[in-house]
């Protein structure tokens, strides 16, 4: 078994390595050892609509939001701005009137 990945362009594993970069004797072909990284996973957070939203982006409710634990009901077309995004069910980290919530992408869309 070889240690390194099979030739993307044969299939064949006879890959070794040259430098940085990998090569089949089989076919030929080179390539480099960064494509054989595993690309870190960036989680995608969307909003309604699908847009991409970043940190430091302003959003809208598309909904009133009633707020767990609590009687506050944030409503629909409250403008939030300078969201941060977190990794969980409630991914989006903003303040509203100076409270702090955690609320769901999937409630807003991008300003
Ligand atoms: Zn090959």
């Amino acid at each position: 078994m070889s240690e390194f990945p099979a030739c993307p362009s044969c299939n064949e594993n006879m890959t070794y390595p040259d430098g940085n970069h990998l090569v089949c004797p089989m076919c030929g072909h080179e390539w480099s050892t960064e494509q054989t990284t595993v690309p870190e996973t960036v989680p995608q957070y969307r909003d309604a609509h699908g847009t991409p939203l970043e940190d430091g982006d302003t959003v809208t409710l598309i909904k009133d939001l009633r707020v767990k634990g609590s009687s506050t009901v944030l409503k629909m077309g409250t403008r939030i701005s300078n969201i941060r995004l977190v990794e969980g069910d409630h991914d989006v980290d903003c303040r509203v009137d100076g409270q702090k919530f955690l609320l769901k992408s999937c409630f807003m869309k991008k300003a």
